[in-house]
């Protein structure tokens, strides 16, 4: 038996990718890797995730990685929810809460670049990990002793991978997905979420390093990342119809901005840009010896920090099924678990409670958004309602049920 009969092949170095390579790897499965940016353009990615929840953090420790994020990261044990148009603080929530549920009772502010950045570091050097950057993964086979897929090398030449598994940790655009003609059920937000990274500091104002704003005409987000320099992100929603030149125009970031924190002075804008957000599931998580993994399978709106934590998520629970199947200590019907128990958490937990949040922060009606706020002032104020909030709100709950599936 050549060592390629028993290896995984991974699409995509994302953070799922990533943390599931490492993870199977740490177990001494063999892994090919195949990312399509290159060494010269890895770290120009626009920016996306940042929240990491107190049960992701417990697996990047596992394999080493919390460690090395914590020092570029910023601890956050609080979160607020905002009245804009009042500019009140509606409540406040402490982690504090979980200290008997996790080692971890807080999030970690830190973006998914520096993620990947230093869990590529890991692979790069990591003797059961091949991985092949600047190669694409255009297609791939499959029969009942393995797969085969389909890459274009760096000079632009086709090579055949053989392997025992592949896992498409490829993102939204999943090539393999659409091959296996998987649906990915759900929709599409008609309005577009416009980012603003600025290098301002908001805690001046009241916020904490983690804001959720309500507002019934333009809600907002707000977020901080460690520098140097210091950045904060706010979200903000835009009309269907506007024009994307028109909305990341200068002068245009500039007058959102002042809207949002009127300061008299030009803020300091370090990027700016624009992105659509999809609420969808995939209908199969697995056909064969093809698994789907992180936003492959599932995508969601950001409110509420969910879609990257509960990708990786995904890749532990299929790291640990991947290696139990490979050492032959159990049989591929753990997969189909695989696909319960992930398919459960993003409908039930991440689909539902984004849907919420969004609408929660969007909510026009005066009197649902007034039973809304003093809903959370009521839940954040006792501590076994905050507790199981927070619970929810940091994925321990949907990890804790799908741990009691069959
Ligand atoms: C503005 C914004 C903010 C967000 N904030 C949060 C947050 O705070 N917390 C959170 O949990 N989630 C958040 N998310 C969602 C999060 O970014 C994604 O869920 C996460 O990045 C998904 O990780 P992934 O590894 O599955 O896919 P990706 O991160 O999309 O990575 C896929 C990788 O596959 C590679 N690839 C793609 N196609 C191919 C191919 N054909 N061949 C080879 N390689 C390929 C890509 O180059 C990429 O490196 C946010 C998203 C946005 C847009």
């Amino acid at each position: 038996m050549d060592n390629t009969s028993n290896r995984v092949i991974v699409i995509g170095a994302g953070p799922v990718g990533l943390c599931l390579s490492l993870a199977l790897a740490q177990e001494g499965i063999e892994i090919c890797l195949i990312e399509q940016l290159g060494e010269d353009n890895f770290l120009e990615q626009v920016p996306r995730a940042g929240t990491n929840h107190p049960a992701t953090l417990e697996l990047f420790a596992r394999i080493g990685l919390y460690e090395k994020l914590e020092p570029r990261g910023i601890i956050a044990p609080l979160f607020h929810y905002w009245d804009r148009r009042e500019h009140r603080l509606i409540a406040e929530f402490d982690h504090a809460h979980l200290k008997d549920d996790t080692r971890f009772p807080y999030v970690l502010q830190c973006e998914r670049i520096k993620i990947v950045e230093e869990a590529l570091k890991m692979a790069k050097v990591h003797p059961n990990i091949e991985l092949r950057l600047a190669t694409t993964f255009a297609a791939f086979t499959q029969d009942g002793d393995g797969v085969v897929a389909q890459i274009v090398n760096p000079v632009g030449e086709s090579e055949s991978l053989r392997g025992a598994y592949l896992v498409s940790a490829e993102g939204a655009r999943s090539i393999a997905r659409k091959q296996l003609g998987i649906e990915f059920e759900g929709f599409t937000y008609p309005d577009r979420t416009l980012n603003i990274e600025v290098a301002h500091d908001f805690r001046r104002y009241g916020y904490t390093e983690r804001n959720y704003i309500s507002d019934p005409d333009e809600w907002s987000n707000l977020f901080h990342w460690k520098g140097p320099p210091d950045r904060w992100r706010v979200h903000f929603p835009t009309q269907p119809a506007e024009d994307e030149a028109a909305l990341t125009h200068p002068e245009a970031l500039q007058a959102r901005l002042q809207r949002f924190l009127p300061t008299g002075k030009p803020f300091d804008i370090v990027a700016s840009n624009l992105y659509v957000v999809h609420q969808r599931v995939a209908k199969k998580f697995r056909l064969g010896r093809a698994i789907l993994a992180g936003d492959s399978a599932h995508v969601n709106s950001p409110i509420g920090a969910m879609g990257m934590n509960s990708g990786i998520h995904d890749a532990f629970n299929l790291a640990d099924k991947l290696t139990r199947i490979l050492r032959r200590e159990a049989g591929e019907e753990v997969l189909d678990r695989y696909e319960r128990q992930r398919r459960h958490v993003a409908l039930q937990h991440t689909q539902a409670q984004t849907i919420r949040n969004k609408r929660l922060l969007a909510e026009k009606d005066p009197a649902v958004r007034k039973r809304n706020h003093d809903e959370l002032r009521r839940t954040a104020d006792d501590p076994q309602l905050a507790r199981a909030f927070l619970l929810r709100t940091s994925l321990i709950e949907s990890l804790r049920e799908a741990e009691r599936m069959a």
